[in-house]
């Protein structure tokens, strides 16, 4: 029997036993995560210039994905790697979405940002190493925006399930949590899927989940088996780094699956997707 956490009065199924369906707000593409169709958000790790993103959302586009992602602010490791083009950034995504019709997901690292970003994206994402940054938590709670929480790479479920609780509380209810990789003794890839998150966190809450396996695992080779396993476990959607010249990226190019690549993995979660009654 799984623990309940009884604390979490917001986000726990007990309370609210349906499935929310999160319709994302401000975006034309009418975007539904959590409900019957499963939400493909691609793009690059960070938005690096507007003919970069345009090459990259050509692509995307004519593969049907409807949501793309691309950092403006980084959370890097090394303050000298690419921290990202900050509002330049946010008009950039902005253009090239507009332009391809895309829903937009951009990562938010300081509450300050809230109003600037919240002008520029449909969903804003909170990052694994913000999942507990309570003052930014609580500054997304009181928007309608929606928001995509990452799990932090060294937290438990609960602490996980807490968090969007956080957001919940301030009166926010448009999360969607996404399991994105924790770090454990296995050091042969950057960090390990914790596939069982998603069936615990469908049986704890009724928030949508979704995956990636592109921070999840760090390796190209893994990205399409893990997408099917995690479709295949029940996730909301998923998340892939795209990049037309991975090795000149300037961030996560190691990690980021070229176009045709993310064509193969489109192709191949099809049957799985059919298989547990989802449409994309
Ligand atoms: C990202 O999505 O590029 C990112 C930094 O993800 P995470 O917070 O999961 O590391
Ligand atoms: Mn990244």
């Amino acid at each position: 029997m799984l623990k309940t956490y009884k604390k979490l009065k917001l986000v726990n199924k007990t309370r609210k036993k349906t499935q929310t369906i999160i319709n994302v707000n401000g975006s034309k593409n009418k975007i539904q995560i959590g409900g019957e169709n499963l939400a493909i958000i691609a793009g690059p790790c960070a938005v690096e210039s507007e003919k970069q993103l345009d090459k990259i959302a050509k692509e995307l586009s004519k593969l049907g994905v409807k949501i793309l992602r691309g950092g403006a602010y980084k959370p890097r490791t090394s303050p000298y790697d690419f921290q990202g083009l900050e509002e330049k950034g946010l008009k950039i995504l902005k253009k090239v979405a507009t332009k391809y019709d895309m829903t937009t997901v951009t990562e938010i690292m300081d509450p300050r940002d809230v109003k600037l970003v919240s002008s520029y994206t449909d969903i804003l994402q909170i990052g694994a190493r913000n999942m507990q940054n309570f003052p930014l938590l609580k500054e997304v709670g009181h928007t309608k925006k929606t928001v995509i929480l990452k799990r932090g790479m060294g937290s438990t479920i609960e602490e996980f399930l807490s968090a969007a609780e956080y957001i919940l509380a301030e009166g926010n209810p448009n999360v969607i949590l996404c399991e994105r990789g924790i770090r454990t003794f296995e050091d042969s890839a950057r960090n390990t899927l914790s596939l069982a998150t998603i069936p615990t966190v469908k049986q704890l809450s009724h928030l949508p989940i979704i995956v990636d396996p592109s921070h999840g695992t760090g390796e190209i080779d893994l990205i399409i088996p893990m997408s099917k396993a995690g479709i295949a476990c029940g996730a909301d959607g998923l998340m892939i780094e795209v990049h037309t010249d991975p090795r000149h990226a300037l961030s996560d190019g190691e990690q980021s699956l070229l176009p045709k690549e993310f064509a193969k993995l489109m192709k191949e979660i099809a049957p799985i997707v059919e298989a547990v009654n989802r449409k994309f």
